[in-house]
């Protein structure tokens, strides 16, 4: 049986998470059948939900508008998995500290957006993430900082300060797993170790 996978789709990168979930699937014998979520009514019926980046505080409106958020919070609540990737972290955050984000608290986690600098400072480099063998090529866009962290596990550092983090079924990353063509991060996510 085909797995329902939905992908937050009201802005952001969208198509590079479809394909990273179908190969994540693949890799495990499974398959994926990928739905862009832009409205209400769609998430109830997802195994498994990806939060992309793209611009938080757009982000953050939308799926409030829409009637979305309310949505990936009972997802979480009956345990299925999330990714939530650079934007998708700081909606998926406890705390952004900036009004214009209504967080999920999907993760215990404070962050700051766009700690890591602007877009010309975006950079790519190898990480060891806890769970996955090989380190992963991470990429940073205007990545958030996650500036303190509760009761989450802390999966990846790079600097000496947290990139990855998870609380239970919810996984957050500062950096975009979907920009490589190396999918272990949403098979960690979606299918575990
Ligand atoms: N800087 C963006 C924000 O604050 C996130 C950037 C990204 O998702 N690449 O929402």
């Amino acid at each position: 049986m085909s797995l329902n996978a939905g992908v937050i789709a009201v802005q952001g990168d969208v198509s590079e998470h479809a394909d990273a979930i179908r190969q994540a699937a693949t890799d495990r014998g499974e398959t994926a059948e990928i739905t862009e979520i832009r409205q209400s009514g769609i998430v109830p019926d997802c195994d498994l939900l990806c939060m992309p980046g793209g611009e938080s505080t757009a982000i953050s409106r939308l799926i409030q508008s829409e009637g979305i958020a309310p949505e990936i919070q009972a997802h979480v609540e009956a345990g299925k998995p999330v990714l939530a990737t650079c934007a998708g972290l700081i909606v998926a955050a406890e705390d952004a500290g900036d009004d214009r984000v209504e967080n999920l608290g999907l993760l215990d986690v404070t962050v700051e957006r766009n700690a890591f600098g602007r877009q010309k400072d975006s950079f790519e480099v190898p990480l060891s993430v806890t769970g996955l063998g090989e380190p992963f090529p991470s990429v940073f866009i205007r990545a958030p900082l996650i500036s303190g962290v509760g009761d989450a596990d802390v999966l990846a550092e790079w600097d000496g300060r947290p990139v990855a983090v998870q609380n239970g079924s919810v996984l957050g990353t500062s950096f975009h797993p979907e920009l490589t063509p190396d999918s272990r991060i949403h098979g960690l996510a979606f299918f575990g170790e």
